[in-house]
């Protein structure tokens, strides 16, 4: 296309390009003759019948060269229109891009702007026909949609000449590359992202000529099956390469096709019309008619002002009503499987026998990794529900619903899908956080996140509120410890919000993708690919710490014992008659004698260790112990709980270890240990993906410290006012 410069009016050395874009009919030659006026020169771009026009003005003591992109809605290669437009921003490099849009018919018109945007292109877009979309009461909140696109903007009415200096002002401005504004490429979505990523470094690595555009949008087009830049692509590259470039290509068509059911240019356009879509809902008062009219009448329903709230409270608590049910019977399969299997391991030695290795076997693998697994399926259950939720659209409409509320919080709307996630696991709720624009919103959302009381506590509430709490306060006391978390992370987040991320949290477009039913395959592996995360957790982590945890709570092992055991055991046969009370005499001194051994071991030391710290808040030195567990998954705290109590295998429903500790704690205690446990330090796996995604371990530590700290400042009050108000008492 160089030679088609030569072609036109030459341009003074120096002067800024600029070329207009724009759909047909968006007044583009009207904003052109108003601009360059007589200064103009007609002609054809070589090879095809499109007519090109260029001419030039002076602005500021700056020459600017005007070209007239023929008018196009896509910047496909479907026609030669938009050939032609596409190569000259490509191949001239045009200083500036003025994309021309007719403002009484913006959602259509923007969709070429996603385009512009996706080719970064220094952009400045003209609200053209502003008179007429006043005139059909559309308000354009400008200043909203300058950020959200983040794009700079005119306002033009094109027949009147009105905006034209602001215009000129805007091109030389951009053109001298104003940082204020850069225009980036969409986000897809993790699937699409995932392959444009792969595909991206294909690309780069096969060596197709990214002199002139940049690998990823290379990717983009080859993705969406842009024949014009295949063969371009190809043209340049060995017959291997391109062959290996579009095998690349099509598998990752096919898996998109299959994963998400639809084309990938469909999907791809699904979500410019969806970042549109959301970006106009929410700078535009009274939207314009748009593609997907469906969607737009479900979306009529459930991101109606009023009604949305209710909607979407119902859709919540079907989703954990649905996690909790369904999950009861597979997880009594599980915990049946584990207890089968604890059994055959210990048959492996004589009864009543005592043996390290049964005990490392038994109480510390299958008994630790087993209490993890347990809730295997309440986790992939929720994950299936968000899978749906997500796929279908709705979590979009969820974001949008919740953006008010969470801009109270300091947050965007969409910080709130990790959040939602946190209630399963906090693990990929953080690794949702990617989603996520700006490394302030990602940072808040990370830090606060692990407040948000997810499944490996839960053990810890069932096995503590029916032991101390009426039966008609359980479900009461678990909203409360909830609601806790959720106000604590509502608190934290305004706090660092003002404090330590200091700013506006940067506007950014909510898309609102078009509703589609989602595919069995799809949501099979969205619900995989965090599911197996969880997995990954009790199969490592997990493992290691059980192993570690019971070496701990094993060794150094007490060889000389204050009572002699024996001796007890032999007294009670004699002086006891009664059998039953003979059996629980007996039963009374294992327990004793286990407890005894506990506390000289490893952790029973660290937990006496830790008992003048942890006595303000009315814990003693076997909680101490659990805590210690509790870091490296929270749901140890309630084997460890059953290895103090000297109850071997006692699981969360334990009816004996709640007895325990009925006759050791008081409720406000086991309140405090619910507190604690909830606000405390995140496990290991949350501190290494905090780590990760964060990519410092100075947040990650600060998460742990912060936490831990604030954890104890809160029990410690709710501990000493409680015993003031006389609530210690047992
Ligand atoms: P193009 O196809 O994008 O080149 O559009 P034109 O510049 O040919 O304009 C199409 C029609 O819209 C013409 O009749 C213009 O007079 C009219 N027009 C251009 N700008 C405006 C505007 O801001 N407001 C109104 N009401 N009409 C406009
Ligand atoms: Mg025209």
């Amino acid at each position: 296309m160089n030679e088609a410069s030569q072609n036109g009016a030459p341009a003074a050395p120096g002067a800024i390009l600029a070329a207009l874009a724009g759909n047909p009919n968006s007044g583009k030659t009207t904003v052109f003759n108003n601009l360059t006026g007589a200064r103009q020169h007609v002609g054809n771009y070589p090879g095809v019948t499109v007519e090109k026009k260029e001419g030039h003005f002076r602005h500021g003591g700056r020459d600017v060269h005007v070209i007239d992109l023929p008018g196009t809605y896509s910047l496909t290669a479907y026609t030669p229109e938009e050939a032609v437009a596409r190569n000259v921003i490509i191949e001239e490099r045009p200083a500036v891009v003025v994309d021309i849009v007719d403002a009484s018919n913006l959602e259509r018109n923007l969709y070429l702007t996603t385009q512009l945007m996706e080719l970064e292109a220094p952009l400045v877009l003209v609200l053209n026909m502003s008179d007429v979309a006043r005139q059909r009461g559309h308000a354009i909140d400008v200043k909203r949609l300058s950020a959200l696109f983040n794009v700079r903007i005119v306002e033009t009415v094109g027949h009147r000449s009105e905006g034209m200096d602001q215009l000129k002002d805007a091109i030389l401005e951009v053109a001298a590359g104003a940082a204020a504004f850069s225009p980036a490429p969409l986000h897809y979505g993790d699937d699409i992202e995932r392959e444009l990523a792969a595909l991206t470094a294909v690309v780069g690595r096969e060596g197709a000529d990214t002199t002139t555009c940049r690998p990823r949008w290379v990717a983009l087009k080859l993705l969406e099956n842009d024949e014009v830049v295949r063969a371009q692509a190809s043209a340049r590259m060995s017959q291997p390469q391109a062959d290996a470039l579009m095998a690349a290509v099509r598998a990752a068509r096919d898996r998109l096709a299959a994963k998400l059911g639809d084309d990938a240019e469909i999907l791809i356009a699904d979500r410019r019309y969806g970042f549109i879509s959301g970006a106009c809902q929410e700078a535009v008062k009274t939207t314009v008619e748009s593609r997907h009219s469906t969607s737009d009448r479900i979306d009529m329903v459930m991101t109606h002002r009023v009604l949305s709230i209710p909607i979407f409270l119902a859709m919540m608590y079907a989703v954990f009503k649905l996690t909790f049910t369904l999950g009861e019977p597979p997880m009594g399969w599980i915990e049946a499987l584990f207890g089968w299997l604890g059994g055959v391991v210990a048959g492996g030695w004589a009864p009543g026998s005592e043996s390290l290795l049964k005990s490392l076997l038994v109480d510390g693998i299958i008994g630790g990794v087993g209490g993890v697994i347990v809730f295997l399926p309440n986790i992939l259950l929720l994950f299936l529900a968000i899978a749906i939720l997500e796929d279908s659209g709705y979590m979009a409409r969820a974001a949008f619903i919740m953006d008010r509320f969470m801009h109270q919080l300091g947050l965007h709307g969409k910080s709130f899908i990790p959040l939602l996630i946190g209630f399963g696991c906090t693990v990929p709720a953080i690794m949702a956080t990617r989603t996520l624009e700006t490394r302030r919103d990602r940072l808040i959302t990370m830090l606060v996140a692990p407040l948000i009381s997810c499944g490996a506590r839960l053990p810890i509430y069932a096995l503590i509120i029916p032991a101390f709490f009426p039966a008609a306060w359980h479900a009461r006391m678990l909203w409360i410890i909830y609601l806790i978390g959720i106000g604590l992370a509502v608190v934290c987040a305004r706090l660092l919000g003002r404090t330590l991320f200091r700013g506006e949290s940067t506007p950014f477009v909510m898309e609102l993708p078009p509703y589609r039913w989602p595919t069995l395959k799809g949501i099979a592996i969205h619900m995989w690919e965090r599911g197996q995360l969880y997995l990954r957790k009790a199969g490592t982590i997990i493992l290691g710490v059980s192993v570690i945890m019971w070496a701990l709570a094993t060794f150094p092992r007490k060889q000389t014992f204050e009572h002699d055991h024996e001796a007890q055991v032999a007294a009670v046969a004699v002086l006891v008659l009664d059998d039953a009370e003979k059996g629980r005499r007996v039963a009374e001194i294992e327990q004793a004698r286990q407890a005894e051994e506990l506390a000289y071991t490893i952790a029973g030391r660290i937990g006496h260790a830790l008992e003048p710290v942890l006595a303000p808040l009315g814990f003693d030195w076997r909680i101490g112990t659990g805590l210690i567990g509790a870091f490296a998954a929270k749901e140890v705290f309630v084997a460890q709980m059953g290895i103090v109590f000297a109850l071997g295998e006692a699981g969360q429903d334990s009816t004996a270890l709640r007895e325990k500790l009925r006759a050791n704690y008081t409720p406000l205690q086991a309140f405090c240990i619910m507190l604690f446990c909830l606000v405390s330090a995140p496990c290991m796996a949350t501190i290494a993906v905090t780590r990760r995604e964060s990519n410092s371990w100075k947040w990650a530590l600060f998460q742990l410290g912060g936490l831990t700290a604030l954890a104890y400042v809160l029990t410690l009050i709710v501990f000493q006012v409680g015993c003031l108000l006389g609530l210690g008492a047992r």
